[in-house]
Order: C-alpha cells, then sequence, then structure tokens
C-alpha cells in the first residue's frame, strides 16, 4: 500500500493550556534506518504502547511518531474525564459479563495512570471525585434510569442526587437530577499527556515533528515515510508497527470506511476571581456528563475554571473551520448562561474542537490490522482510560504477552460497520446529527 495520508491539521488546540506551550518534546535526531518498533501516534493509546513495548523489551528501541506536539491532538483535547464505568454507547448493550469486563479494563487503567502520576509527580491535577451523570428534563431522565439500571446489574455503588443536590455541587439549578459514581478520575487532559511523554522509558525516541507521510509493506515490515515539521523526508523501516492514530486509521489503508471522524468542541472560561468564588453556590472540582450522549459536558476545575462540551459535526477534513467555531462559541457561551446566569459576564478563553473516530454500530476497534500492524480506534468519543488501556494491550499483543485483560479486550472489541463514503456519508452524518440535536435540546 502507497498512498499520501492526510496528516493532522494545524488547527486552533485546546484552551488547556497557552498554545505557546504547545511545543515538540521529543528528540530532533533522525530515526535509525531500520527499527524493532514504530508506535505512529503520540495520544494515549500511543504513549501506553510505547510505554509498554519499551519495558517487554528493554534492550530494544521503540519509536513514537507524531506530526503534532504531544497534546494537540484529541487526548490535549478532550474534557478531562478519566471514565472507569460503562458509558454512552457501551450501555446499548447491558450484558453483566460484558459490563464487568468494561469496569475492570478501565479501572486497570485509572490504577495505571494514578501509579504514573505519582512516580513521577505528574503535576496534572489528578482527582479521584468520581463523576455526575446528569438530566435536565423527561429524556435526560428515562436515560438516567437506564444508566442506573447498568449499575445495579453490576452491583455498582451510586448515589442519586434530586435538584438541591446537584446544585450544592455544581452552583446550578439547570439539573433535574443527578447519578453519583466514585470510580472516576478528573484531569487536566494535556498536562497528563504531557506529563506521561516527558517521562517514557529511556528506550523510547519520541519525535513529535514527524509526520508518517506513507507506509508501505516491505521484505522485512513495512517502510515508513516520514516528513519533520522542518520539511526533511526520508524513510525507516519497522519491523512492526502500533497504530495509535485514532479517526486517522483510514489514512494508512485500513478500516477504510468503517471509522467516521467526528468533531466535539468544548469551551472553557478564565478562572473564577476569588470574589466570584465565594459568590459561587456550587463547589470547586466536580464533572458532570450528560445522561443524553447528546446533551452538555460540564466541568468545574480546581482553579475555577468552568468547561462545556457539546454538539458534534462530520470531519472528513479532521479540523474545524472558524466559522463552525464562532457558530459553537455562540450556543456555549447560550448554555454556560443559561446555567450560571450571574456569571454571564465570565469570558471563554478559547473554544476549540477536537476529531475522535466513531463507528456507526458503535463498538471500538482493536486488533492486528495487518501482519506485524497493531491497531485500536472508535472509541466512541470516550476515550481517556480505554485509549491508555488499549495501547497497553496492543503493544502486550505485540509482543505475544497473554493476560487476561487482553482477553478481555478483544471479547468487549468489534469490527466497525462499513460507512458510506463521502459524499453521501456527509450528508447522512449531518441529517442524523442535526435530528439527534432537536432530539437533545432540552439537554443541551
Ligand atoms: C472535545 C473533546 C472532549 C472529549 N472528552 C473526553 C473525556 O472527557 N473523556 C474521555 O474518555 N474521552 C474524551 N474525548 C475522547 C478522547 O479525547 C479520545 O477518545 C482519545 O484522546 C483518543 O486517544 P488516541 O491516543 O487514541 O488518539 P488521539 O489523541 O487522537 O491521538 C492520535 C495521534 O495520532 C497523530 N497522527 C495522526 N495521523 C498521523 C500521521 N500521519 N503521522 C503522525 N502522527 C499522526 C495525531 O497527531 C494524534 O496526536 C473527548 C474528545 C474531544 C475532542
Amino acid at each position: 500500500m502507497k498512498k499520501t495520508i492526510i496528516t493532522p491539521p494545524l488547527d486552533t488546540p485546546s484552551g488547556w493550556t497557552s498554545v505557546s506551550k504547545i511545543t515538540p518534546m521529543g528528540t530532533s535526531e533522525p530515526l535509525e534506518k531500520s527499527l524493532p518498533w514504530v508506535v505512529i501516534g503520540a495520544g494515549f493509546t500511543g504513549l501506553t504502547a510505547a510505554r509498554r513495548l519499551a519495558e517487554l523489551n528493554p534492550d530494544q528501541p521503540v519509536a513514537l511518531l507524531d506530526a503534532r506536539p504531544v497534546g494537540w491532538g484529541a487526548s490535549g483535547r478532550n474534557s478531562g474525564f478519566v471514565i472507569d464505568l460503562p458509558h454512552k454507547f457501551d450501555l446499548d448493550t447491558p450484558e453483566p459479563d460484558r459490563l464487568r469486563k468494561i469496569i475492570h479494563l478501565n479501572r486497570t487503567a485509572i490504577h495505571d495512570l494514578e501509579n504514573l502520576i505519582t512516580d513521577h509527580k505528574i503535576d496534572c491535577e489528578w482527582s479521584r471525585v468520581g463523576k455526575l451523570q446528569g438530566a435536565v428534563k423527561e429524556r435526560g431522565t428515562g436515560l438516567m434510569r437506564k444508566f442506573a439500571h447498568a449499575l445495579e446489574l453490576v452491583d455498582e455503588p451510586h448515589q442519586m442526587l434530586d435538584q438541591q443536590g446537584c446544585l450544592d455541587i455544581t452552583g446550578t439549578n439547570y439539573y433535574s437530577g443527578a447519578i453519583f459514581t466514585p470510580g472516576s478520575a478528573l484531569v487536566n487532559p494535556l498536562s497528563l499527556a504531557r506529563g506521561l511523554a516527558a517521562n517514557l522509558p529511556t528506550n523510547v525516541l519520541l519525535r513529535d515533528d514527524t509526520a508518517v507521510l506513507g507506509m508501505t509493506s516491505v521484505d522485512k515490515g513495512y517502510e515508513l515515510t516520514l516528513e519533520t515539521t522542518d520539511k526533511q523526508t526520508y524513510s525507516t523501516t519497522a519491523s512492526k508497527v502500533i497504530l495509535a492514530v485514532d479517526p486517522f486509521t483510514p489514512e494508512f489503508g485500513y478500516l477504510k470506511n468503517r471509522i467516521l471522524p467526528l468533531l466535539t468542541f468544548a469551551s472553557i472560561t478564565r478562572p473564577l476571581t476569588d470574589s466570584e468564588k465565594a459568590r459561587f453556590k456550587g463547589t470547586l472540582d466536580w464533572g458532570l456528563t450528560p445522561a443524553d450522549a447528546g446533551g452538555t459536558t460540564l466541568r468545574m476545575t480546581q482553579d475555577g475554571r468552568i468547561l462545556l462540551r457539546n454538539q458534534y459535526a462530520n470531519a472528513p477534513k479532521y479540523r474545524a473551520d472558524k466559522h463552525m467555531l464562532a457558530d459553537v462559541e455562540e450556543k456555549q457561551r447560550e448554555g454556560f448562561e443559561k446555567r450560571y446566569p450571574d456569571l454571564s459576564h465570565v469570558p471563554f478563553e478559547t473554544t476549540w474542537g477536537g476529531v475522535c473516530g466513531l463507528s456507526a454500530n458503535h463498538v471500538s476497534h482493536f486488533g492486528e490490522v495487518a501482519k506485524g500492524v497493531y491497531s485500536a480506534s472508535c472509541y466512541n468519543g470516550v476515550g481517556v482510560a480505554k485509549g491508555t488501556i488499549s495501547g497497553k494491550l496492543l503493544a502486550e499483543m505485540a509482543c505475544d504477552h497473554a493476560t487476561s485483560e487482553l482477553e478481555d479486550i478483544q471479547t468487549i472489541s468489534g469490527l466497525p460497520s462499513l460507512i458510506p463514503p463521502e459524499p453521501i456519508r456527509g450528508i447522512g452524518v449531518t441529517t442524523r446529527l442535526k435530528f439527534a440535536e432537536w432530539q437533545s435540546k432540552d439537554e443541551i
């Protein structure tokens, strides 16, 4: 297979830190002509895959490549919920054994991340405060019951909150109720991704200024055509490749017409001032995900910034343009002011979009996609814990290192179903998203 790959765009990054701080962290040494292991993509999936490969092969170099600085992609743009429980589409199949496997895998990821954060003193606002699953009106309440039912099936502790209970935490009476579950973590995802990258094992060579433009099967593996941000091109051969590029996977020729690159958007305010915090009716450091997947994710950070995430768009070019962001900002502003009329003077610092892989049948993909090429993708918008565990297990699969978690992840993953190519896809997806937005209008 030889083709030119569309690489990640240089678009507005997240507001988790100032853009000037999102610079390459890796070496600028060219890679060797031939390498045993190359991991493409330095999001959570690639970071953990590279780490695990390096641990299992301490005498071998592992190259970790990304076209953009660590944290530029979805892993540094998300809302920072590291979720232990089945979420969104995971609830479509409330089969207890499957739900338990999902929980165990997510909790293994949370445990691994927590150990790394502690061992390397990664400063990323990691907090084990759990999370709320909130409802505004009837539709949300119905979906909240579905979530409660799934939790009961697997005996997971949870606490129902009424409107006052929600107000006491979130400082808004916008929510009629919520379910609190204690196991998730909240984090500044950009600081976490960069902290993980700064503390990789010494046999990992990170180059987060290097795009992979082509990948061709050769005798001893795969020849990769590389281009650095200063436009130097060269090639290297990898015996085995881990593809950790989520929505970009079809660019490499795998899972073609099976992964939908979907944009979702977030805005974040400046930190509240001390007097605004004193008047705020809720607390700091909490997160609420919507019971209705079409609703709004809401978060208050430890330093008093409020984040909103909602809305989806088809992203054939993997980016949001300025008009799209202006429109999103206006709608998110409206959502913010409905929740916090007393804070309507507090500006957003940034509004951004990020692209993640979605499958039409809502399954995640995990496995060997060609001889010596391993890939995990399609986390359907919930990929912090799932990406973390998938990367680790892809490395174990590539090294024939059998574990019960590896068996579990294969059991709960599947083949994303076929979706029509553009432009039919664009028309269908946009129509479907508009309908979903209309259905969820009261929960946004
Ligand atoms: C706004 C938003 C909010 C979200 N909130 C949450 C949340 O709260 N909790 C949660 O669990 N999930 C959330 N998600 C989803 C989550 O961010 C993703 O599922 C997760 O980051 C996927 O990780 P990844 O490492 O697989 O992929 P990515 O983070 O997308 O990393 C893939 C990397 O591959 C690189 N790449 C692609 N092509 C090439 C190439 N040709 N050459 C070199 N490099 C390449 C990219 O630059 C990128 O860095 C959210 C997503 C968004 C956009």
